[in-house]
């Protein structure tokens, strides 16, 4: 009999385990894979370590929800500082997003033209971003779902910043109209595709409220982490561990179920069963009716039907010869040109990550690791084909090649030492998520982050974290969903004593 269980070790579930096992609880995760991390993992092959999904780092800045974590449960990291952090190649433009948020107005200007607009802009989304931050830290009973988080959110807020309330329900295209940018394609398409990667959705769609800690991601302190971003929930398991956690890889929940002693069972795929009082999913909404009975299967499926908005990913893994120039950024966001687009994903642009000098962890001197992803629309698809499947992932993979090869600085297909390339099926069977969707649910004025569903359930007891879970996807927002989870598991077992 467990205090809590928590299903999957992704960033979201880790963060959450740590935070409650320091509370001597009896903790157990459940993995289904041979590695941690989900998404945000590294993986050993042909003697390199390849990333599994996120490349880059931020929330180590105050207020931000690692600084909270490490503050709390004090892990520790080895961890690099970027900066620059992401270039951006945009019709022949290399745009360089530097930490300094006064520099990158100047960048901005000389890119894209000296207009009071266009710096007005990035002042509002600058200001929004930095109150956003600091208030999700210190609102940790957010969505408010009874009187007591009302009450807790009034005395813990600021009345003043209730102005930003509606940069919630107001697009960031609207907001670019207010600017006069509206007719700024090159501005336009260069918002839109920052956004995609950070949000998962375009300006049109995308609130403000969102939008603006998204297109300020590069302002905050950006890590690079030797060794890969394993080392993230490696770190967090050992901390975990050091408080009396236990964890069961390669262990696959198939079942969740309520006893008649309203105690939650938990049978993995080896037929084992553990019980608990509490349980946290934290896997994706669209995997839980597949492993839920009754009252919760049902209610779980309401949800995952609620939400037919995803994406997919494709990924490559590419080892090559080292002949990039030395002061070349480590992150890259290529944006194709108009009316181009990647075949089958159908995606505008491309990003790649590629393994920092001198990190012999992930391969020897010489040779440098590229991680490389693009959206995939409709993941779905990809599950159908059989014949062309792998045609169409060559189409993709050749594609991708040839881009980098006409863009990347020191790039040349005849440098590749080894190339790997996964699908929505492959992201499938390394992180279990259902269709191999990625990135949570893409933030939309129909759903945002406000409105989006916390980790209470109506099942008292059933906890869920992770990217379809509020405040959503990457690293810093399903940290922040695993401690808000924690918070409410912690006031639980307080009322349950
Ligand atoms: C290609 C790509 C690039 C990205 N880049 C960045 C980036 O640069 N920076 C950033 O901050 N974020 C990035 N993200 C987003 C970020 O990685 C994710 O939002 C975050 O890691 C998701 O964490 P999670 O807590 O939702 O768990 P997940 O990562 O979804 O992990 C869930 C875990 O649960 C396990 N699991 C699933 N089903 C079961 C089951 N039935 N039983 C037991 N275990 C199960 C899985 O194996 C997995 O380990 C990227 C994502 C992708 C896909």
């Amino acid at each position: 009999m467990y205090d809590l269980i928590v299903i999957g070790s992704g960033i979201g579930g880790l963060t959450a385990a740590a935070w409650i096992a320091r509370h001597q609880k009896k903790v157990l995760v459940l993995e289904a894979n041979h590695l941690p991390g989900g998404c945000c993992s590294s993986y050993p092959r042909k003697g390199y370590v390849f990333e599994a999904g996120a490349t880059t780092l931020i929330g180590f800045d105050e207020y931000q929800p690692l600084y909270l974590l490490q503050k709390v449960i004090g892990f520790s990291l080895v961890k690099n500082e970027l900066n620059p952090s992401m270039t951006v190649w945009l019709d022949g433009k290399s745009i360089t997003r530097t930490k300094s948020f006064e520099e990158w107005l100047e960048i901005s200007a000389q890119q894209f033209g000296d207009e009071e607009g266009i710096k007005k802009f990035w002042r509002l989304a600058w200001k929004l971003s930095n109150i956003v931050w600091k208030i999700s830290g210190s609102n940790l009973r957010f969505p408010p779902t009874c009187f007591r988080d009302l009450l807790y959110l009034a005395l813990q807020n600021n009345p003043r910043d209730a102005f930003l309330l509606k940069y919630a329900f107001l697009s960031t295209k609207t907001i670019l109209k207010r600017f006069g940018l509206e007719n700024h394609s090159e501005f336009l398409r260069f918002i839109d595709e920052q956004l995609i990667i950070t949000a998962q959705n375009t300006a049109e769609n995308t609130p403000f409220l969102f939008a603006a800690p998204a297109l300020c991601y590069t302002h905050y302190s950006n890590y690079y982490l030797p060794g890969g971003m394993i080392t993230l929930p490696k770190a967090l398991i050992r901390e975990y561990r050091l408080q009396g956690g236990e964890i069961k890889m390669k262990r696959k929940v198939v079942s969740i179920k309520l006893n008649n002693k309203n105690i939650y069972q938990v049978i993995d795929h080896k037929g084992q069963s553990y019980e608990s009082h509490n349980i946290l999913s934290n896997i994706p909404i669209w995997n839980l009716p597949e492993i839920t009975e009754g009252k919760i299967n049902k209610w779980t499926k309401t949800q995952a039907d609620k939400q037919r908005n995803y994406w997919g990913a494709f990924t490559l893994g590419i080892v090559m010869q080292d002949e990039l120039p030395d002061n070349l950024t480590l992150h890259h966001q290529f944006i194709l040109p108009v009316n181009q687009h990647i075949p089958i994903c159908n995606s505008t642009s491309v990003f790649v990550s590629i393994s920092a000098k001198g990190d012999t962890i992930r391969c020897p001197v010489g040779e440098r690791v590229l991680s490389i992803s693009t959206h995939a629309e409709n993941p779905e698809k990809w599950f159908r084909k059989k014949e062309s499947y792998f045609q169409e992932k060559n189409l993709v993979e050749n594609y991708i090649i040839q881009l980098l090869e006409e863009r990347l600085p020191g790039f040349k297909k005849d440098l590749i030492l080894f190339i790997q390339s996964a699908t929505p099926v492959t992201w499938e069977n390394w992180t279990y998520r259902k269709w191999g969707t990625v990135g949570g649910i893409p933030q939309s004025l129909k759903a945002p982050v406000f409105l989006m569903k916390g980790s209470l359930t109506p099942f008292p007891g059933f906890f869920r974290c992770g990217d379809t879970v509020y405040p959503g996807q990457g690293i810093p927002g399903v940290a922040l969903g695993g401690i808000i989870a924690a918070e409410r598991i912690l006031t639980r077992m307080k009322i349950k004593k």
